[in-house]
């Protein structure tokens, strides 16, 4: 257990955080959020409003983590609001197609030019997991390259994430996973374009699809070098596989077009498929993959790649995504943007005046801290920061108000709503957990 100390009490949440253990694994619904990696006890949050969390014990907390991503708007966002309460007025879900799932889509695909169709699905896992059927379907091939430390949700086949070096195979991460499951997987070293190119060398026409994360943020925000994002496509584009660009967490957040409008636009190249999540959802399960016509034409009814789900496209998650992607203008952005690079320079000054080793990195609006002196490119080198340091940061911001996600190993999230008040009180929490994570000893 980490030698930080918790000079705070939060009796309400560790009250139903212990009637929850004894119903729930854990404790938690998804494994991110138990204070596992940091220690204490997970906060239970009763209410969101901007920038602002409150927990169970009527404390207030700033807000880093936005729900891990969706809330770009800040919680509890009137339009946001007002478009659920009319959408559920009018009834939950009728397992036909509706309105609001035709405008979701028009919306998407008006944003991100690759996608000239997409699928609505209700999680980034399902949407994930349905792109690499898709893929294989399309393609008639087994194999699927994807990155260590890249995150695209709980898919068998994507779980694999050990092994080191190149071409290896992937060996199941989790129990639960089979070798067969995985056994097609081919892990490689982020940012290792050699060793994309060797795996299709050593296995010609076997690979279905590329998949990685637009710019990983799940490993902590470990950005694309320049130029890597434009070589896997021109390797799958040499070799007939698909390029699959997993913008769950990117897609609208980092710019109107997610990572592909920051990047990709730019250079001339684009993925075959995209899958979205998170922030297209407004806060409900909305998710989403889309990309070429001819490639999403083979999805049934149209073709005959099954995919399905009875809450697809569901009216009150539509309404909400719908409503938050409308307000997502390029003020908003822009805000966003600028939040997100004053708080990353406050972070960054603080541990420095305290001299701690650090690295801020950035994609977009999105951010982290790995505890390190040198810049991170994959997840080897991620995996060597002093997570120790964080531990004690995490704490110290969490006892002066501030949510940090509760792993060193995650990006940071703002929203347009976090304003100077917001900032001033992320800015005045800094130095004692700077001074923490300064003293913090492995
Ligand atoms: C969050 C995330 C997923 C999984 O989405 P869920 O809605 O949690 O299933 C997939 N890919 C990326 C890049 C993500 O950040």
């Amino acid at each position: 257990m980490s030698p930080v100390s918790y000079p705070y009490e939060a009796p309400q949440s560790q009250s139903l955080f212990d009637r929850a253990s004894v119903v729930t694994p854990g404790g938690v619904n998804s494994p991110v959020r138990a204070f596992r990696a940091v220690g204490g006890t997970p906060r239970f949050m009763v209410s969101g409003t901007g920038p602002y969390l409150t927990d169970a014990d009527g404390r207030e907390y700033v807000d880093l983590v936005c729900s891990w991503g969706p809330m770009i708007l800040g919680h509890a966002h009137p339009a946001v609001i007002d478009a659920v309460q009319q959408a559920v007025s009018r009834g939950t879900s009728f397992g036909t197609p509706g309105q609001g799932e035709v405008e979701l889509a028009e919306e998407i695909v008006a944003r991100v030019a690759p996608v000239e169709q997409v699928r609505l699905v209700s999680s980034g896992t399902e949407a994930t997991m349905s792109a690499i059927r898709l893929a294989r379907g399309f393609t008639g091939r087994a194999k699927i390259v994807k990155f260590a430390g890249c995150y695209h949700g709980h898919v068998d086949a994507l779980l694999a994430a050990a092994g080191s070096g190149v071409a290896t195979f992937g060996l199941p991460d989790t129990p639960g996973v089979t070798g067969a499951q995985a056994g097609d997987t081919i892990v490689l070293p982020y940012n290792d374009l050699a060793a994309v190119e060797q795996a299709f060398k050593a296995h010609p026409g076997e690979i279905a699809c590329v998949i990685t994360e637009a710019s990983p943020g799940n490993m902590g925000v470990v950005p694309p070098l320049p130029g890597f994002n434009g070589g896997l496509a021109r390797l799958c584009r040499e070799n007939g596989a698909l390029f699959i660009s997993d913008e769950v967490m990117t897609g609208f957040r980092v710019s109107r077009a997610g990572w592909y409008g920051l990047e990709a636009a730019g250079e001339g190249w684009a993925p075959d498929l995209l899958t979205f999540g998170k922030v297209m959802g407004g806060g409900f399960p909305a998710a989403a993959f889309g990309g070429r016509a001819d490639v999403m034409g083979h999805l049934a009814p149209a073709g005959p790649v099954y995919q399905a789900g009875t809450l697809s496209g569901n009216p009150i998650a539509t309404a909400a995504g719908l409503a938050q992607l409308r307000g997502c203008t390029d003020e908003v952005y822009a805000t966003v943007d600028r939040v997100s690079a004053e708080v990353s320079a406050l972070v960054s000054d603080a541990l420095a005046k305290e001299g701690v080793a650090h690295r801020l990195q950035t994609a977009g609006n999105m951010f982290s801290v790995f505890f390190t002196e040198a810049a991170v490119t994959n997840y080897d080198e991620a995996k060597t920061q002093e997570a120790f340091r964080f531990n004690a940061f995490f704490h110290a911001m969490l006892a002066q108000g501030v949510y940090l996600p509760p792993s060193a190993f995650e990006s940071w999230f703002v929203s347009a709503s976090h304003d100077e008040r917001a900032v001033e009180r992320i800015a005045a929490a800094l130095p004692a957990a700077a001074r923490a994570a300064a003293e913090a000893t492995a």
